[in-house]
């Protein structure tokens, strides 16, 4: 029989949803597939061997019979490959080897110094070649590899505009797909904090999410009905550039009075430089130590965070704020006073919907998230975007 277009296009589809349940759910018997996905059991076996032999899936022993013979249980191969995750930040990257479940199996944390892209691309091939160098042996060795950006960043992975790294136009995806040889996807950091947060951290049980990362400036990447609001050109969640402060602090931006020049860990050192603090980390060590000046400055930032996260909360009403990136760290300093300017600015019944906590993978959502990413462009090869 001759298959046709649409056949091969039907199968595709339902080879996508067999491959997402088992990632999603196993272990699981063919049968229970079949009730999950809705398709008859010859076409689930047909599937399933297909995906056994292309490695994505195995079986394991038996499984609880409901009467008759025990079941085959089938599990995903998380080992069938490996994934590289980069958390692009101003002062440092952070880069991880995940397998195919978020497992990290290796970490590099660099330091940047210099910023022109030629410099940071250099830092970023290096930290991902040592990780691909200690992937254990694989059916398809390293898929791809993900990476988060604070900046503006088009589909096709070019940074726009980044004015943190004060990055113009840099084409980040061809540079190092070019250089690594594999798969690469770009996106905006904020966002792969978010992915990362949904997928693997506080984010898990919600489907209404703004998170936050405070970093060097202030990012978000919106989270509604379980999948992230981009936006028209996929811009979307640059609230750090929302002006709290008619006539305030110049940003590098080009306004004036933007949330991220109070609210950010740079706001927190340029706050801190009178106590000769050069460092975030050096500042929580004050803070640890009940530096009265360090936690007053906390109290000050916490306060100006608070002023943001009210108008997000008015403006998107989340069931869940998540505050992520180098700013979970001063957790300890802040909490009260954000809780108590969201509740003193805040629309009641906003507020009492939206819980405010901190990201659960701390530092590592963005670079989770990017590593997902990854994975999933990898995965969906054989999937049918519709
Ligand atoms: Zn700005």
């Amino acid at each position: 029989m001759q298959t046709t277009g649409d056949q091969f296009l039907v199968k595709k589809i339902n080879k996508a949803i067999v491959l997402d349940a088992i990632v999603r759910h196993c272990p699981l018997s063919r049968a229970q597939l079949s009730d999950m996905c809705g398709l008859n059991k010859g076409t689930v076996s047909t599937l399933v061997g297909e995906l056994i032999e292309e490695k994505l899936v195995y079986e394991i022993g038996f499984g609880r019979s409901s009467g008759g013979r025990k079941p085959v249980m089938l599990m995903f191969n998380k080992s069938a490959g490996y994934a590289i995750g980069i958390d692009l930040e101003v002062r440092h990257m952070l880069a991880v080897m995940t397998d195919l479940d978020g497992r990290v199996i290796a970490e590099r944390q660099v330091e940047l110094e210099r910023h022109d892209p030629a410099s940071v691309l250099e830092l970023l091939t290096g930290a991902a070649r040592s990780l691909i160098g200690e992937a254990p042996p694989s059916a398809y060795g390293v898929i791809g590899a993900g990476v988060g950006v604070a900046g503006i960043v088009d589909d096709k992975g070019t940074v726009l505009f980044a004015p943190n790294l004060e990055w113009e136009q840099v084409e980040l995806e061809r540079l190092l797909r070019e250089s690594l040889a594999v798969p690469v996807t770009i996106d905006n950091e904020a966002n792969a904090g978010a992915l990362g947060e949904l997928q693997y951290g506080a984010g898990k049980e919600a489907s209404g999410i703004v998170y936050l990362s405070v970093g060097a400036g202030i990012g978000a990447g919106i989270v509604t009905g379980g999948s992230l609001m981009k936006g028209a050109g996929g811009f979307s969640g640059e609230l750090g550039h929302t002006t709290i402060e008619t006539n305030g602090k110049r940003c590098r931006c080009g306004n004036k009075g933007c949330w991220e020049q109070y609210a950010s860990e740079s706001a927190a050192l340029e706050l801190a430089r009178p106590l000769g603090v050069a460092r975030f980390g050096e500042l929580i060590e004050l803070a640890k130590q009940d530096a009265p000046e360090a936690i007053r400055l906390f109290h000050e930032v916490g306060e100006s965070l608070g002023i943001g996260i009210a108008n997000v909360i008015n403006a998107f009403n989340p069931e869940l704020v998540l505050i992520g990136n180098r700013m979970v760290l001063a957790e300890p300093w802040i909490r009260t006073a954000i809780e108590r300017t969201v509740s003193a600015r805040a629309l009641p019944f906003h507020r009492r919907q939206a819980q405010i906590r901190f990201a659960s993978l701390g530092e590592r959502s963005a670079v989770m998230g990017a590593a997902f990413s990854a994975v999933t462009a990898f995965l969906s090869k054989d999937r049918v975007t519709w």
